[in-house]
This record gives structure tokens, C-alpha cells and sequence, in this order.
């Protein structure tokens, strides 16, 4: 158990643990990171790590009545929002709640796991809290990036930012802990990106290679036709809403690659290496300029998946506003 459970963060794990032994939590912290990193099951850990009632050995313990509590979402001094928007009327319900001393812990945590979600005005109304926080109260805020929340949340929050784990490590936890065969461990963690939960996709969801192919095969077809049929080819590529995060992130180390392939023309160090021969082919057909400006757009693309926009509409924007940059050379 302990804080091993979370993969690499090395640093932020040794942080939050001398905070959690000495007694020095902050009131309010800002956990973000692409969600294949899994910031939400940081968070929960994080948690889980306060609240244990065993401090001696690995923190968390993982089998006190309080680490088991968490596990099954049931400790009274831990709210978790999972609502995908919280609007003014859900923060001021947080502000009354965070005021009624804890039940059994000394300390009181509230998870918001999508923190961009709250609207300008739900931000403004948590500024409150932030300012003046009872002193067992903690605030874990959970976002894709920093930027997603206000300033003044941000610098009122300790930031506890995310970072890609080694392909070493994530093939360990998937043949060691999870028990996959070794061959499909390698493969699931090379295709990862440093992000466990985009393995676990690759291995689970019997779709996701299908995806995965046609999603390439349409960045194919844009660098040699025109603009309708590109949005034609489009149509065969059918994405669900909680699908669209998988494909943007697809699209990002697809064209990381091409940039990569286009500087030093290495195969060797592809995370989609399967792919080689489509990404010769766009190389030749576009630009680095064309590349940078493809990732630019995924990432904005990245910033509407949480807003009502539908997965169709972004994928359609994300086609019109890269076509040309495939075909500029
Ligand atoms: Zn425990």
C-alpha cells in the first residue's frame, strides 16, 4: 500500500508525506495533469494518506477502518465532487458543509475532480473558502492543466503538478502488479506516453486499436485530399463523448511523433512506431510549422472537451482548422 500505488511522482509523493508526518498540510491544493496520469486517483490517495489513522508504517496504510472507508467511497470527512460542471449553488453548499466539524477525523477533505468545470462565478464563490478555511478543512482541486482555473485559485491552492512516467515503470506495474503477459505489457507501455491509464485503455477496450488505426489513417488521407473528403473520411470514425479525450490525446503523440520523425528521421524513438510508414509519408507532404500549428490546435481542442461542445463538433474543427497545415509543402 502507501503511496506506492501512485506511479513515478517521486518528488510530490515525498513532499505530501513529510507534510501529512509533520503536520503541515496547506488548506487548499491544485492537483493537475493530462487525465491519463490519473489525477483523480492522486487525489483519493492524497486522501486516503491524511485520513489514515496508522501514521507508523507505509502511509496510507491501506487497512485501517479509515483507508478502507476511502477505498469504498464511505468516510464521512471526505466529499468527492464528481459532478462534470459545479455551479455557484454547489460551492456555497461546500461552504456550509466545510463549517460542521469533522465526524471522526481531525481533518475534513473536500476532492473536486473537475475543477475546470466550475463556472467563473463557482470559482469565485470557493475564493471565499480558500480565504479563510476552518482549520481542519482541505480542498483538493483536480484539473486537466493549472491554467483552467482562476489565478486567484490558482495562487491560493499548493500547485501539485503531474508528470509522464517512465515506459519502465508502467510496463513493471502492468506485468508485476496487474499481471498482463509480457509481450502485451511492452506494447500497452510504449504506446502510453508515460500515462498508465492510456494503457489500460489500449489493453481493455477491444475498440481502442481499431480507433486508434482509423484516427491515423484520416491524418493519412488529409495530407492527400481535399477538404470534404477529408470531413467525409471523418464520418468513419465514429467517437462517443467519453472517447474524445483518448482520441485528442492520440492525435498529440501522433504528432509529436511526425515532429520528431521530421528532425531527426529516427524511428527508434516513436511512440506510435507501428505507424512508420504514415508518418513518412505526411513528413514529406507537410511542414514543421504545419506540425507545430496541428498541436497547437489539438491542445485548444483539449480545452473544449469539458464544455458542452459535442465530441462530432470537435473533431470537425480539429480537421477544418488542420487540413491545410498538412498539405503545406
Ligand atoms: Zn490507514
Amino acid at each position: 500500500m502507501g503511496f506506492s500505488t501512485v506511479l513515478g511522482q517521486e518528488l510530490l509523493k515525498k513532499e505530501l508525506l513529510r507534510q501529512i508526518k509533520g503536520n503541515t498540510l496547506n488548506h487548499a491544493y491544485l492537483i493537475y495533469g493530462n487525465p491519463g496520469l490519473d489525477p483523480q486517483g492522486f487525489a483519493k490517495v492524497f486522501a486516503q494518506g491524511i485520513l489514515c489513522m496508522d501514521k507508523q508504517g507505509q502511509i496510507p496504510c491501506g487497512s485501517c477502518t479509515a483507508c478502507k472507508k476511502v477505498l469504498s467511497n464511505n468516510h464521512e470527512d471526505l466529499v468527492i465532487y464528481q459532478e462534470e460542471t459545479l455551479k455557484v449553488e454547489n460551492i456555497r453548499n461546500l461552504e456550509k458543509d466545510i463549517h460542521i466539524k469533522p465526524y471522526s477525523a481531525g481533518k475534513k477533505i473536500y476532492i473536486i475532480n473537475y475543477g475546470e468545470g466550475m463556472t467563473p462565478q463557482g470559482q469565485n464563490a470557493l475564493l471565499k473558502t480558500l480565504e479563510e478555511p476552518p482549520s481542519y478543512g482541505i480542498i483538493l482541486i483536480v484539473a486537466r492543466a493549472k491554467e483552467a482555473l482562476l489565478p486567484t485559485i490558482q495562487s491560493r491552492c499548493q500547485g501539485l503538478g503531474l508528470k509522464p512516467v517512465s515506459r519502465e515503470e508502467i510496463y513493471e506495474d502492468l506485468k508485476n502488479t496487474r499481471g498482463y503477459e509480457e509481450a502485451k505489457a511492452r506494447e500497452a507501455a510504449k504506446i502510453a506516453g508515460g500515462k498508465i491509464k492510456t494503457a489500460l485503455r489500449f489493453l481493455e477496450d477491444e475498440d481502442y486499436e481499431n480507433r486508434r488505426k482509423l484516427l491515423f489513417n484520416l491524418y493519412r488521407q488529409m495530407g492527400e485530399k481535399g477538404i470534404t473528403e477529408s470531413l467525409e473520411a471523418l464520418e468513419g470514425l465514429s467517437v462517443e463523448k467519453d472517447q474524445i479525450e483518448e482520441v485528442l490525446d492520440l492525435s498529440f503523440s501522433f504528432f509529436r511523433d511526425l515532429l520528431l520523425y521530421k528532425e531527426l528521421q529516427e524511428p527508434r524513438w516513436l511512440i506510435n512506431g507501428d505507424q512508420e510508414k504514415i508518418i513518412q509519408s505526411l513528413e514529406n507532404s507537410c511542414s514543421k510549422e504545419g506540425i507545430l500549428i496541428a498541436l497547437e490546435e489539438i491542445e485548444k481542442m483539449q480545452g473544449y472537451t469539458r464544455a458542452n461542445v459535442s465530441a462530432k463538433s470537435i473533431l470537425e474543427m480539429l480537421v477544418l482548422n488542420i487540413h491545410q497545415a498538412l498539405r503545406d509543402k
